[in-house]
């Protein structure tokens, strides 16, 4: 049949909807705009409504997505964070990435795993077939990486005791505390699994990054160097941003339509992720700090958790009740103002939409680029994984964030900080050159993407070439 003739690529991606996304994004644009047959690996261990929903929506002649046979983790204590889990799933999924590999009767022309699958890299060029990182996140968090396994020799204390701040070539200046929450402390579970998943990165036949040229310029020009002088540093391939266009978005809670009753830029829309939740008391703070502001707000709620602030990270898409756990009054008191979506909301049709004007974000990546795409400013508010280095980078480097001061490092916003920094967003002088910035890099990102003469479209256009040439000499020495 026809995805039998097309070349064939394979993608792994790690669980988790900021893992899935951007790896679903890319296998649709190698299918549409380059024309290759694409297989989408994912684990079967942690499934959610969203995940399910997000695999449904891809285009079935082109891209199929294979679900990897269930792998054991219940060895590993049942409180161990998220990363750990995702960590111990690479490192155990080889037979069964060796068993789906065997099963392809259209031979891999590449393989491209997410930013935890390194040492799958070896068993791949095994079988014959180059193996490629897609590097979600952002290029100072690339940087980071790369440069871990260094820090961790040349560094003797934990990263969030230094007292000066770690730079690293072309990056903003990020204090320990900012950096990644595995990287904190040594005796972080996850610290020694990452350490050993970046310094496999050389296994890699390129790095493919999801941001653009004009995101981050310093980084890429100190990238771009370091690849000169360091030996066996795998090329770094600029293809983003990839975002999802919105098209497999439903709006059950009518949230759109309440938008277009609303004037333009007039609306900040409040929400953290997938995985992310609040505090009790952030949550409480946040809700009468939106109150105070006066502003219209959205706001995707979900249940509070003291324990993980990414607590919905393997539920993502199950809903309750909101009025359980917002302050008394709350909803009648903000009912002309605001609007409530429980746990999910049709994000990029949010972002999209002209009366959205601010975006009160926990400054994932995906969710950044979403923003950046549709030229809307943000306010930070980061949780946990890199998103304190990207409240960072956007502030201070990218210029298209307000960051409220924590009470203390990983504490509490409080109502005041919030109130001021979204009135300052959606009425202030500061969110007026914020939201200027944003709409030139909402024009640059589209340049960075227009066919033919774009660096980023141009970027995966060269890769694509070459795949698809390996796959012609496979079938010509066939
Ligand atoms: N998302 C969504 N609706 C929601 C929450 C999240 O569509 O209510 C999507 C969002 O558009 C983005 C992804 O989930 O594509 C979240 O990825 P991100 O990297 O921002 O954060 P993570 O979930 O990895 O923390």
């Amino acid at each position: 049949n026809e995805s039998q003739r097309r070349p064939h690529v394979v993608l792994l991606s790690s669980p988790g909807m900021g893992h899935v996304i951007p790896l679903a994004d890319f296998a649709v644009r190698l299918a549409a705009a380059h024309g290759f047959s694409v297989t989408l690996l994912t684990f079967s261990n942690f499934d959610s409504p969203a995940h399910a929903a997000l695999l449904a929506s891809l285009p079935s002649d082109s891209v199929t997505s294979v679900s990897l046979p269930s792998i054991s983790l219940s060895d590993l204590p049942p409180d161990s964070p998220v990363d750990v889990h995702l960590c111990a799933l690479l490192d155990r999924c080889l037979p069964v990435l060796r068993d789906a590999f065997l099963s392809f009767q259209n031979p891999a022309a590449a393989f491209v795993c997410d930013l935890f699958g390194s040492n799958t890299l070896p068993l791949v060029r095994e079988l014959g077939v180059p193996g490629y990182i897609f590097f979600a996140p952002s290029l100072t968090m690339l940087t980071l990486g790369l440069h871990l396994p260094r820090l961790d020799e040349t560094i003797d204390v934990d990263f969030e005791d230094l007292p000066d701040p770690v730079r690293l070539p072309g990056c903003v200046a990020l204090r320990g505390t900012d950096l990644p929450d595995p990287f904190l402390k040594k005796s972080h579970p996850a610290y020694a699994p990452f350490v050993r998943i970046m310094s496999k990165y050389s296994d890699a036949a390129g790095i493919l990054v999801n941001s653009f040229e004009e995101m981050e310029p310093e980084v890429l020009k100190a990238i771009r160097e370091e690849e000169q002088v360091e030996a066996g540093r795998p090329p770094v391939h600029l293809v983003g941003p990839m975002v999802r266009s919105g098209s497999d978005e439903t709006d059950e809670s009518g949230c759109l339509e309440w938008l277009d009753r609303q004037p333009a830029d007039s609306v900040l829309f409040v929400s953290f992720g997938s995985g992310g939740s609040l505090s009790t008391e952030q949550m409480q703070e946040m809700a009468l700090g939106l109150e105070a502001s006066g502003q219209r707000f959205l706001w995707v709620v979900r249940r509070p958790s003291d324990k993980e602030k990414n607590a919905a990270f393997f539920t993502t898409g199950n809903k309750d009740d909101a009025s359980n756990y917002l302050p008394e009054g709350f909803l009648e008191r903000t009912k002309d103002l605001g609007r409530m979506v429980p746990s999910w909301a049709p994000q990029v049709s949010v972002l999209a939409h002209p009366a959205t004007g601010g975006f009160f974000s926990h400054c994932g990546w995906n969710s950044t680029l979403e923003s950046t795409v549709h030229g809307v400013p943000m306010i930070a508010h980061p949780l946990y994984a890199e998103q304190r280095l990207n409240a960072v980078l956007l502030a201070e480097a990218v210029g298209i964030t307000i960051r409220p001061r924590a009470r203390e490092p990983y504490g509490v916003v409080g109502r005041e900080e919030i109130a001021a920094a979204v009135k300052e967003l959606m009425q202030g002088e500061k969110g007026k050159a914020l939201r200027h910035r944003a709409k030139e890099l909402q024009e640059a990102a589209a340049r960075a993407l227009a066919q033919r003469d774009g660096s980023s479209y141009k970027a995966l256009q060269g890769l694509a070439n070459k795949w698809k040439e390996r796959a012609s000499r496979r079938v010509a020495n066939a």
